[in-house]
């Protein structure tokens, strides 16, 4: 490369992935021919439209690549539509409000605090900002999402549009039971399972189909593709009776994007033909079994797992005993090649910023090789660095033990940059 600077930074951030243990749960590692896609020309080629309807000349084989992705979406989601143009998760969400919703309209999302994305409402996010959102949060002592209050609230806010989600939720999502309130209130259905679509499609997760009318979700979390968006859809608009599917895709273009990425299109389509394979469904029932086992560490050490544990790939601690910052202990853990983020905990009394909870999750550590024993050992060794905040001796034995175990369950050994 010509450019040093920007290649030897390249590689610094390769080698950091290779030898960290990631344990962020939107994060993951996606295939060596997922990202080759990526570095492809195709990146070069304009194709605003659709497959068959384009604007500009030259789209014979970018038709050909977004159909093939659309096909297989629909296929591994079971869905009746799907649109595979949006360029991220907030993208996806940004084009569904716009089809289905005017500015000012009513939305009933998950309280960010409890486990909603920025894009369901905050007060600083597009969403927040352009639509009128109520929020249900979970139960105070079971941390749960307590159907009676969404259904009370739903009731008495009467939205347009219901969002049932998780960014750190870590119990299942009951989309039957969200339906049921939906349908009372005349409300699109919108289930956003970017975190959880691998487990969706391995049924280690309830599926968002029937009950949902629109699913939104990244490519890149468990579903470990590309960096992306994708937007499943049923046909028919129950609500109005039209057509749901040619709404969500006006939404995305023209509405809220211009030309597709075809270079994420082409990965996308490499992803979703290896979460048809059986060792895709394999991988994901390990992310589980690792969440788990990290879950019974945690508790096993003394530290409080939020609502006291996960049904999925991630997890929240709360570290609010410790003494300690979230902000320090995740600075701390990055010092140690060990890579959470700091989250908060439902009703947290600290702001977001430092808030009183870590998150923590098993995908990235799961595409690694890593099974139960050993994910239970890195909670461990997570719980080691809160309990022994400081302590030298602790961090030298981690910063050992991480190295012993990237070596043990390498990734991107052969990748040529
Ligand atoms: C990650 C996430 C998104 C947005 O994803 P980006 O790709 O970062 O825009 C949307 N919704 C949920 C629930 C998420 O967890």
């Amino acid at each position: 490369m010509k450019d040093e600077k920007i290649q030897d930074l390249i590689q610094k951030e390769i080698s950091r992935q290779r030898d960290g243990l990631v344990l962020i749960p939107s994060e993951n590692y996606a295939s060596p021919e997922v990202l080759a896609a990526m570095g492809t020309p195709l990146s070069n080629k304009y194709s605003e439209g659709y497959p068959g309807k384009r604007y500009y000349g030259g789209n014979k084989f970018i038709d050909e690549i977004e159909a093939l992705a659309v096909e297989r979406a629909k296929k591994l989601f079971n869905a009746e539509h799907a649109n595979v143009q949006p360029h991220s998760g907030s993208q996806a969400n940004a084009a569904v409000y716009l089809a289905l919703l005017k500015p000012g309209d009513k939305i009933l999302g998950f309280d960010l605090k409890a486990g909603g994305h920025l894009t369901h409402g905050s007060p600083v996010n597009f969403s927040g900002l352009t639509y009128n959102f109520a929020f249900y949060g979970v139960n105070p002592k079971t941390e749960l999402i307590d159907f009676s209050e969404v259904e009370k609230i739903a009731l008495e806010f009467k939205p347009k549009l219901i969002i049932v989600s998780t960014t750190s939720y870590s119990r299942i999502l009951d989309f039957a039971k969200f339906s049921a309130i939906a349908k009372k209130v005349n409300a699109y259905l919108l289930g956003d399972i970017a975190h959880i679509a691998g487990l969706v499609i391995a049924a280690e997760h309830p599926h968002p189909f029937p009950f949902c009318d629109v699913v939104t979700t990244t490519t890149h979390k468990t579903l470990r593709g590309p960096r992306g968006g994708l937007i499943l859809c049923k046909e028919k608009d129950e609500i109005t009776g039209g057509s749901l599917a040619q709404k969500i895709d006006k939404g995305v273009f023209p509405g809220l994007q211009g030309g597709p990425m075809d270079h994420i299109i082409a990965a996308k389509a490499i992803c979703f033909l290896e979460a048809m394979q059986p060792a895709f469904k394999k991988y994901q029932r390990q992310i589980i079994l690792n969440a788990r086992a990290m879950a019974e560490e945690f508790k096993k050490q003394g530290i409080r797992v939020v609502s006291g544990g996960t049904d999925n790939h991630l997890m929240v601690i709360d570290i609010s005993s410790f003494g300690v910052e979230s902000k320090k202990i995740q600075d701390g853990l990055n010092e140690l090649n060990i890579y959470v983020n700091r989250n908060t905990i439902p009703n947290d009394s600290k702001p977001p910023y430092n808030p009183s909870g870590i998150r923590v999750g098993s995908p990235a550590i799961t595409t690694r090789g890593l099974k139960e024993k050993d994910a239970a050992l890195v909670a461990g060794l997570v719980a080691e660095f809160i309990k022994n905040f400081g302590d030298k001796n602790v961090k030298i034995k981690i910063k050992q033990e991480v190295q012993r175990l990237v070596k043990k369950f390498p990734i991107y050994n052969n990748f040529k940059w």
